[in-house]
Order: C-alpha cells, then structure tokens, then sequence
C-alpha cells in the first residue's frame, strides 16, 4: 500500500522537486496546478494527503481547503498547506481553512517528508506501514501479515485493509456507506451489502483466535471494531 500524495501547486519547479522528493521516499505523487485539476483528481482515487499551495490562479488554497473539509467525500483527506507567507497570522487563517498543518517556504526535503509522515501517523494511521496491535491481535502492513499471539492469521486483501482501518479506528461506529469510502476509494462503484461479505469473511478469519467478537455489529448503524471486549473477556 503506497501512500498517495497529491500535491497543489501552479508552479512547476516546486511540484517537480516535491514529486522528485516525495518518490524517492517512497511516496506515490499525483500533480495538480490548479484548484480545478485538483478537484478533479481528487476522487479517482483519493490521496492519502494533500500538500497544498496558498497561492494558486483561480481558487486559493484556503478556498480548496475549505470546500474539500465541508465535503463529506473528501473532509477526512489530511491537508498541509504550503506557503511563502511566515505570517503567524496567515498561519492561523490556514489551519482555520482545516488544514491539518502548515509548512513555511522554503523548506528542507527533509522537513517535508517528516511533517507529512506526522500527519498522517496523527490522522490516518492505516495509511502509514507502522505496525498496530490490539491485545493479542497484531497486523504488520509492511509484511502483510496478521497474528494473534504470534500464529499468523489467513486473510484476503480486503480483508486485511477492512481489519487494518478498524484497528486504527477503535470504538467508532462506521456506516456501510463510510466504510466504503474509507476502506475502497470514494470512486469504486460497489453496494454495500459486499460491505457485510467482507466483515463475515474477517469474523471467520479471526474466529478461530476468538477474536471475532472484537468486531461488532451496532444495529442500524454499521460495525464497530473495539478492544474492550477482548479484555472483559480476558478476566
Ligand atoms: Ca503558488
């Protein structure tokens, strides 16, 4: 699972060296130099985060940012600003915009990468590679692998993307609908009784291990996936 990155910005040397450092560290880039482009580009498939510019003919940042967080499709992409202003005041306006951070012109490669990786361990952590564990349940994205208390645990592809979104999401209940966009793309035109096929076949999976009751079922509202009954069930 490569990170998408989709980077906003009119000028073409800025977008070439974030591409160039964004690939090199292993970042998936897509390039937008408008408000326009990008907001087409931003659905097929979604980014996992938006680095984007104040600055840009037509739109601004700030006017982008602000429709991307008032949509319910697009609220939950992170997004950076990027911008020459060092005003503090400007950086207030961009975080009000809803932008998850902002990063001051010129800045180090270096920087960059680690602002975004922070941002994206802060506000989705199932785009990150960072292994998670709940209880004895273990999933290790770079590996591809699922353990509970160390036997491996056979699952499909969506399977494990289903199971690593909820372990990075605990005790929130999300609707078939949501979880459609969350775990397969706002652009995947799919019904989501497929939503409950996939929860029966991860509930299989993890039911040898007794750890199917961890995924809830909350009546007329959609699943919920939560530790809490693994440790009552542990006492
Ligand atoms: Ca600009």
């Amino acid at each position: 699972m490569t990170t998408k990155v989709l980077i906003v910005e009119d000028e073409q040397a800025i977008r070439q060296l974030v591409d160039h450092t964004l690939s090199n560290a292993g970042f998936e880039v897509l390039q937008a130099s408008d408000a326009e482009q990008a907001r087409t580009m931003i659905h097929k498939p979604p980014p996992d985060i938006v680095l984007m510019d104040w600055m840009l003919p037509g739109a601004s940042g700030i006017e982008l940012t602000r429709a991307l967080k008032s949509d319910k499709i697009t609220r939950d992409i992170p997004v950076i600003m990027l911008t020459a202003r060092g005003d503090e005041d400007d950086k207030v306006r961009g975080l009000d915009s809803g932008a998850e951070d902002y990063i001051a012109k010129p800045f180090s490669p270096r920087e960059m990468v680690a602002r975004i990786r922070a941002v994206l361990r802060r506000v989705s952590p199932h785009a990150t590679e960072e292994p998670v564990a709940v209880g004895k349940l273990k999933l290790d994205p770079s590996a591809h692998r699922v353990t509970f208390n160390g036997a491996t645990i056979d699952m499909g592809p969506t399977e494990f993307r289903l199971l690593h979104f909820f372990m990075t999401h605990q005790d929130k209940v999300y609707s078939r609908s949501r979880l459609l966009d969350r775990v397969w793309g706002t652009n995947v035109y799919i019904e989501e009784r497929t939503v409950d096929v996939h929860i029966r076949r991860l509930r299989k999976a993890l039911e040898p291990f007794g750890a199917e009751q961890l995924l809830q079922t909350v009546r007329g509202a959609g699943y919920r996936f939560s530790g809490v009954a693994e440790s009552h069930a542990g006492h």
